[in-house]
C-alpha cells in the first residue's frame, strides 16, 4: 500500500534510461506504449528525477531533431511533453504556416480544447514514425491548460504551428497518433515531400495524389 513501492517501477525504470547519459532511444510505431493512455504526473518521479527526465527529454527532441516529443515516445507512461521550435524555414513557408519561433516549455498534465471552428491543414511527421509524412487537419486555435515542470498553471492560445505541435504532442499522451488524424492519400515519404511537396500549403499535392484539404 505505501505509494513509494508503487511507484518503484515507474522510477527506476526512469533512472535506467536516464543511467546510460545522451538522448533516449525512441520508440517507434508498433510499441503498444504509443497506443496507451499515460498516467498523469502527480509527483511520481519527485522533482529531481522529474528535473533530469526533462532535460533527457530535451536533449533527446534535440538530437532527433524534432520540434516535441512526449514521455510515451521514449517509452514512459507517464502525461509529460517537451516542445520547442527555433522555426528554421524560409519566410514564406513560415507565414503560410504560421510557424514562429517557440521557446523550450514542459508540457505536465496538458489537454486542450478547440478555440473556434477553423482548421488548417499541412503535412507533419513524427519521431515514432521515421520517414514519412502526411497532411493533418487540425484545429487552427486551441487553448492549452497545463502545468510546467515546477507545477504552475499554464492557460495560453496556441495559434498556427504551434497550436499543431501542441495538439500533436498531447495526442500522444492518450495514444493517439497523427496518422489516426491524417488524410492517408496524403502519405509521402520524407523524399517525397522534400522532391514534390515543399510548397507552403498542400494544395498542390492535394490535387496530384486526390485528398481533400478543409
Ligand atoms: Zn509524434
Amino acid at each position: 500500500m505505501a505509494p513509494d513501492r508503487d511507484h518503484a517501477p515507474l522510477t527506476e525504470r526512469v533512472e535506467e534510461l536516464l543511467a546510460a547519459g545522451g538522448p533516449l532511444p525512441i520508440v517507434a510505431a508498433g510499441r503498444p506504449v504509443l497506443r496507451r493512455a499515460t498516467e498523469p504526473y502527480d509527483g511520481q518521479l519527485g522533482p529531481a528525477l522529474l528535473a533530469r527526465f526533462v532535460e533527457a527529454l530535451r536533449l533527446t527532441m534535440h538530437a532527433a531533431p524534432g520540434v516535441g516529443l512526449a514521455a510515451p515516445q521514449v517509452g514512459v507512461e507517464l502525461r509529460i511533453a517537451v516542445l520547442e521550435d527555433p522555426a528554421p524555414v524560409p519566410e514564406e513557408i513560415a507565414a503560410a504556416r504560421g510557424r514562429r519561433p517557440q521557446p523550450f516549455r514542459v508540457l505536465v498534465n496538458p489537454s486542450y480544447e478547440p478555440v473556434g471552428t477553423a482548421r488548417a491543414a499541412f503535412f507533419e511527421g513524427c519521431l515514432s514514425v521515421p520517414g514519412w509524412q502526411a497532411v493533418v487537419a487540425r484545429h487552427a486555435e486551441v487553448r492549452l491548460r497545463a502545468e510546467d515542470e515546477h507545477g504552475r498553471p499554464l492557460d495560453e492560445i496556441f495559434t498556427g504551428w504551434p497550436a499543431r505541435i501542441v495538439q500533436h504532442e498531447t495526442d500522444h499522451l492518450d495514444g493517439v497518433l497523427y496518422l489516426d488524424r491524417a488524410d492517408l492519400r496524403s502519405l509521402s515519404t520524407n523524399e517525397a515531400v522534400a522532391a514534390l511537396w515543399s510548397q507552403p500549403s498542400p494544395e498542390t499535392a492535394a490535387e496530384a495524389l486526390g485528398f481533400r484539404l478543409p
